[in-house]
């Protein structure tokens, strides 16, 4: 059976591709996510799913659509719904591939994330499992969090700090910097922040 799996990086995709092997899948690997940025960031995760794939000899599809200008239009306005939006086309296209590629099924990495609504992507593999016509494989990948992390270091893939989004790469790194900014800042005499 062909399975398209949504590769949402490089480290969470190893523990999917495990057990989707064990379970005797012919496994495509499909990299779209436009939901990351800067730019930089995007190739290095982007060279990380790669690396992955070629690790465990798969096959996979990439997709260069790196969305900031689209994905910033839309989040403007809408902010606070930025994941369910950011999910939401991501599991569509691969589901939609899926479909168009003759897959006979498709499930995503997404799964894999302890830090992800994994209702919520599940809900929606469910949703446009039905309005594409192809499978969705369901798995708790959430179980394989520790032998993922583990793996990605033994082979040395590129393993992100922040989700993806510019908004998150802000609430990763904010706090930390004004607390560096105003240890140095209390350090001088002549420097204060306004
Ligand atoms: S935090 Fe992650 S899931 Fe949410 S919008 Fe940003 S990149 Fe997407």
């Amino acid at each position: 059976m062909k399975i398209l799996l949504h590769q949402c990086c490089g480290p969470c995709s190893i523990f999917p591709i495990e057990v989707l092997g064990e379970k005797n899948f012919e496994i495509t690997a499909y990299f779209f996510n436009p939901n990351i940025h800067p730019i930089h960031e995007f190739y290095m995760r982007l060279n990380g799913a790669i690396d992955v794939a070629k690790y465990y000899d798969i096959n996979i599809i990439v997709s260069e659509n790196y969305g900031l200008e689209y994905f910033l239009d839309k989040e403007f306005y809408e902010k606070s719904k930025r994941c369910s939006f950011c999910y939401d086309f991501r599991i569509e296209a691969t589901a939609k591939l899926a479909s168009e590629m003759g897959f006979d099924f498709f499930t995503t990495s997404l799964l894999y994330s302890k830090y992800q609504n994994h209702n919520e992507i599940t809900d929606l593999c469910e949703k446009y499992s039905n309005k594409y016509n192809v499978n969705f494989y369901y798995y708790d990948f959430r179980e394989g969090w520790k032998r993922g992390i583990e793996k990605s270091k033994e082979i040395e893939i590129y393993r992100q700090q922040y989700c993806g989004c510019i908004f998150s790469e802000e609430e990763r790194y904010k706090k930390q910097l004004k607390n560096q900014l105003s240890n140095r800042i209390s350090s001088l005499n002549n420097a204060e922040a306004v």
